[in-house]
């Protein structure tokens, strides 16, 4: 069975990390793409779980053989998802779930039409500003400079949101969650047929299987 790719964009700090986080301990059988960036390691994260850290030259030389499916450069900082991704997945019998940009977005749009893409909004700008000075707090690194340019860019990444084939507004978490859990078990029932399977069992469909188990007690 074809595993679904799933593509999720949100702002900067829309809380797109903790919904993904949070998700995948609800759902079994998604794997999570470890991107390549040049950006150091912020706060606890490390080499190999959130990202695979890299340099420019390294991650330069990865363009020039073909190892990426996508790559962006985001805030002044090299982004991509190895193409390796995609096998690992396969071979795990897994969904797929990479957590990207906009720009990035669109290239794997335009590659695999069937990828299922959700886009994460901030309730308003007021609380997107609110999150990116917590989170930028919390790991004692607040500049002014990037809150602002994160912000600004917040609003041109909303005007690529109707690409999207979902949406969904991070503002109550465990609602959050349960609406990313939803669009997963139902793109899922999709691949699977669910709908077509379960209403071949209604009793106004009566299917031949249903037809065949009834006479049998009119015999
Ligand atoms: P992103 O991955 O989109 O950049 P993060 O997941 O790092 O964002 O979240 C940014 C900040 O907002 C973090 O401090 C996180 O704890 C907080 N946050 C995330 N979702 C919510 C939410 N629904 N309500 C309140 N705070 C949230
Ligand atoms: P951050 O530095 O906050 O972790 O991520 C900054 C932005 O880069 C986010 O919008 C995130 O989705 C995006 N990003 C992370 N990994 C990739 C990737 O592999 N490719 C692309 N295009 N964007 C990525």
């Amino acid at each position: 069975m074809a595993g679904i790719l799933f593509i999720i964009s949100a702002p900067s700090g829309s809380g797109k990390s903790t919904l993904v986080s949070q998700l995948r301990t609800l759902v079994e059988g998604l794997d999570f793409s470890i991107s390549y960036t040049t950006r150091a390691p912020r706060g606890s994260e490390t080499d190999g779980r959130e990202y695979h850290f890299t340099t420019r030259e390294e991650f330069e030389r990865m363009i020039t053989a073909g190892d990426f499916l996508e790559w962006a450069e985001v805030f002044g900082n090299y982004y991509g998802t190895a193409v390796s991704a995609l096998a690992h997945a396969k071979d795990a019998g897994k969904d797929l779930l990479l957590d990207i940009d906009v720009q990035g977005a669109m290239q794997v749009m335009k590659k695999m039409p069937d990828a299922v893409s959700i886009f994460v909004l901030p309730p308003s700008p007021v609380v997107l500003e609110m999150r990116l000075r917590n989170r930028s707090e919390a790991e004692h690194v607040t500049s002014e400079k990037v809150i602002q340019s994160r912000l600004a860019e917040a609003r041109t990444e909303l005007k690529r949101m109707w690409d999207y084939k979902y949406a969904l507004v991070n503002d109550v978490l465990d609602q959050a969650v349960a609406e990313m859990r939803a669009i997963v078990l139902s793109e899922r029932g999709e691949r699977d047929g669910v709908q077509t399977l379960a209403s071949s069992c209604r009793t106004d469909a009566a299917s031949p299987r249903l037809k065949a188990a009834l006479s049998t007690f009119h015999e």
